[in-house]
């Protein structure tokens, strides 16, 4: 497949040496995803109809004008766009077409975007593969035998296989930034608050949020202060002006300070992916900034906290699809409480049984102290530890994930090794900071590894800043997978 979604700034140049009708271009966007998607699942369903329906709107020459007018932007399916389905890759919303958009949504239309719904996921966002997809896993375009990482999987496989331009995820516990790594692109988590929620369907609504994978920091920027800023819909988005996250663009970091925390660069972390890390940070030293030991102590706690407070929201969140408020209902049932056990039987699949039932516990009587509340008195130290580590520097370096991309099928029976995949993005999530992974070369399999910076909430400036910075002089970003001509 030829590259020319590899940019915003390749699709103008494709836009204008190959000129088409606004139906023309839709449908040769939906034919390229088609051809391409046999393959790699990452869309679970293609709404042509919804393509021409909009072409005309978002392809219009006026629109143009706008940054983000007639571009390609996939969307993953727990983002509710209106009268598309969107069943978070679950059976228990087979079917569901929201009344309503997200925000984040109405946003991409006021800028001209062109919405593609529907990007393939883990079911709820349980997961860190996309194999717990009811609709079948996304594959890794760079090696079709290897997961694309998860949640968003879909999202990160349709950026990294140039179907789209860019995409947006949700991330709980690093659901955009470790497929964006596993997939060689780029991924931002915004702090919590910064983006709305509302109109994404909830997983664990203290650590959700919506952000923009990308293949470079400049189309993240744009996206991000494209969909950023106070929402009233949404009580815990804070009402603070956004920055323009295009003018740290260009800039350079000499004299930024940061911070390596030696937990993150500990066992655990695969040889080659501890190599690239190690470079990675030495092109930072080079580019003029200060590298500096800091501590997190309680990091160590932090999947252990995240898999007590993440199942024990989505627990009360997926409270609600028992087939009468929401979600399949069972139509064979013989009273109402069989029908509530067949309706959530038959329309979860195990890993969302696995949470719902670890967070039910968590929360019960008798154990809620002893799990719940000890876990967010330990939340409030991982935190701490942040905000003391941001007095001396800027941003902290550390893997997005310890292992590159592993095989289909090799972590699925054993969810304690599928949790510590998340070991170093769950918690910038629990802290609630932004943080961002970008391509930071290949391990030895050939498979991208990532590099995460994190920063103090709301500076997602500096890691703008940095990430375009480290990008510009290394050119990692323009790594892709064979499948991609020039
Ligand atoms: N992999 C993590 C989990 O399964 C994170 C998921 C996410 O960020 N949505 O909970």
């Amino acid at each position: 497949m030829k590259d020319i979604f590899k940019s915003i700034e390749a699709y103008r140049l494709w836009e204008k040496e190959e000129p088409r009708s606004p139906e023309d271009k839709a449908s040769f966007i939906a034919d390229r995803i088609d051809v391409s998607d046999r393959d790699l699942n990452a869309f679970i369903t293609l709404d042509r109809e919804a393509f021409s329906r909009k072409a005309k709107a978002a392809f219009s020459p006026e629109r143009r004008k706008s940054p983000l007018g007639g571009v390609p932007v996939a969307v993953k399916s727990n983002i509710c766009v209106e009268g598309e389905l969107t069943t978070c890759a679950s059976r228990m919303l087979e079917g569901f077409r929201p009344p309503y958009n997200a925000t984040v949504i109405e946003k991409l239309d006021h800028e001209g975007a062109f919405v593609i719904s529907g990007a393939n996921m883990d079911e709820f966002a349980f997961g860190s593969s996309c194999e717990t997809s009811a609709y079948g896993p996304s594959r890794n375009p760079w090696d079709e035998d290897r997961i694309p990482g998860g949640s968003s999987g879909g999202s990160a496989v349709a950026v990294s296989s140039g179907q789209v331009v860019c995409a947006l995820g949700s991330d709980t516990g690093g659901s955009i930034r470790q497929p964006a790594s596993l997939c060689g692109v780029v991924g931002f988590k915004p702090t919590y608050g910064r983006v709305s929620r509302y109109g994404l369907i909830a997983f664990a609504s203290s650590l959700d949020q919506i952000g923009p994978l990308a293949r470079n920091v400049t189309d993240c920027a744009t996206l991000l202060k494209a969909i950023s800023g106070y929402d009233e819909k949404d009580s815990t988005s804070v009402n603070i002006e956004v920055p323009d996250y295009c003018a740290s663009l260009g800039m350079d970091i000499k004299g930024m300070k940061v911070g390596m925390p030696s937990e993150y660069f500990q066992e655990g972390i695969d040889g080659d992916v501890q190599e690239r890390l190690r470079e990675a940070v030495k092109a930072l030293e080079e580019l003029g900034a200060e590298i500096l030991e800091v501590s997190l102590p309680h990091t160590r706690y932090a999947v252990s906290c995240y898999y007590i407070i993440g199942p024990a929201e989505a627990s009360s969140n997926l409270g609600r699809y028992d087939g009468v408020h929401y979600g399949y209902r069972d139509e064979e049932a013989r009273d109402m409480i069989d029908m509530y056990v067949r309706s959530r039987t038959e329309g979860f699949g195990d890993e969302a049984k696995r949470r719902i039932i670890l967070g039910t516990y968590a929360l019960s009587s008798g154990y809620y102290e002893a799990y719940y509340l000890k876990a967010l008195k330990v939340r409030t130290c991982i935190a701490e530890d942040f905000r003391k580590a941001f007095e001396v520097c800027d941003a902290i370096v550390t893997p997005t994930s310890p292992t590159t991309a592993f095989r289909i099928g090799e972590k699925s029976n054993d969810p304690l090794k599928m949790y510590l995949s998340d070991i170093f993005t769950i918690p910038a999530n629990l802290a609630g900071i932004p943080a961002v992974s970008i391509p930071c070369g290949l391990g030895d399999n050939g498979m991208p590894v990532g590099m995460q910076l994190m920063a103090a909430p709301f500076a997602e400036e500096k890691l703008i800043r940095i990430a375009h910075a480290f990008e510009r002089n290394t050119g990692f970003h323009e790594l892709k997978p064979g499948t991609i001509e020039d």
